[in-house]
């Protein structure tokens, strides 16, 4: 049986040697925290003080082929470990989704700021992925009904399961389908939609740093053209299927803050308005139905 007690000097000598043939300290540092158990405070306290030892969760001979696997193929670190820490939970995640980002995160709080705990009503989760949004959604309003919809069933297999695992007692429902059709029975009566659809410009989509262009669905990032494809879809029906005064929540590209907005405007919704991210960048889109 292979020891996973480490000394301090090791893990550093080991962490100092990958890190001299290529890639980032701060997925490295990922890789130990998510893979090994080490988390970031005990890395900070052991590169002050290296004379302690750890016992990790794994050896650093196996944390560093997974490292090896990254840095030669190029593939995210998320998908060689098969999860993904993203707001208070971890999901499993895979080449079936999107990796949740953390300026998603940001959607799911502007929700949390005009509902509460106590909302009754339904919400929907269009374009669910990997269901980071779905399962927040159904962890923080235990009493509401919820609908999650994707156009891919190995993405709606992935949100079932992160919904049962971190959301056992939740009422969501999946459907396979595009954007609101697949929703036609709870029209007029949905009360809070959030989504992060495809919003990426086709001739923007070659130019994205590889390892995500060549490791997550097209499906989930390309938005056409303009990269407004899915939004015109969204926000076309949207006053249909949305109660009144209930919210539309939307996450963009960094560019797409005007061109968002106005369709919610033509749409007819009201109290239109913007978030941005944690660049300070106009991210979000906002409105209610009339
Ligand atoms: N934010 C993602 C990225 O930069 C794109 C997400 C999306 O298209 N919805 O890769």
């Amino acid at each position: 049986m292979e020891t996973l007690e480490f000394s301090g000097e090791e893990i550093l000598f080991w962490r100092k040697k990958l890190l001299s043939n290529g890639g980032r300290a701060v997925d490295l540092d990922w890789l130990l925290d998510l893979g090994g158990g080490l988390q970031w405070g005990e890395l900070q306290k052991l590169l002050i003080d290296p004379s302690q030892s750890l016992t990790l969760d794994q050896s650093l001979d196996y944390l560093a082929s997974l490292w090896q696997e990254h840095i030669d193929k190029q593939i995210p670190l998320q998908h060689l470990l098969g999860r993904c820490p993203w707001r208070d939970f971890e999901l499993e995640v895979s080449s079936a989704a999107l990796i949740p980002r953390q300026e998603t995160e940001i959607l799911m709080e502007l929700a949390l700021t005009r509902f509460d705990k106590n909302f009754l009503g339904l919400w929907a989760d269009l374009g669910t992925g990997s269901g980071a949004l779905a399962v927040d959604l159904a962890r923080s309003f235990p009493h509401a009904e919820g609908h999650a919809v994707d156009c891919s069933q190995a993405a709606l297999s992935l949100a079932s399961r992160n919904l049962k695992r971190l959301a056992p007692l939740s009422n969501v429902h999946l459907h396979l389908g595009s954007w609101w059709q697949p929703l036609r029975p709870w029209w007029g009566k949905i009360g809070l939609v959030l989504a992060n659809p495809p919003y990426i410009p086709t001739a923007v989509l070659n130019r994205l740093d590889p390892i995500v262009r060549d490791n997550e669905p097209h499906l989930a990032l390309c938005g056409g053209p303009d990269g407004l494809n899915a939004f015109r879809k969204i926000i076309g029906r949207a006053s249909k299927a949305i109660v009144n005064n209930g919210w539309l929540m939307l996450e963009h590209h960094h560019d797409q803050s005007d061109p968002v907005l106005e369709l919610l405007i033509k749409a007819g919704f009201k109290d239109v308005c913007y978030a941005k991210d944690l660049d300070g960048i106009k991210r979000f889109a906002l409105g209610r139905n009339k």
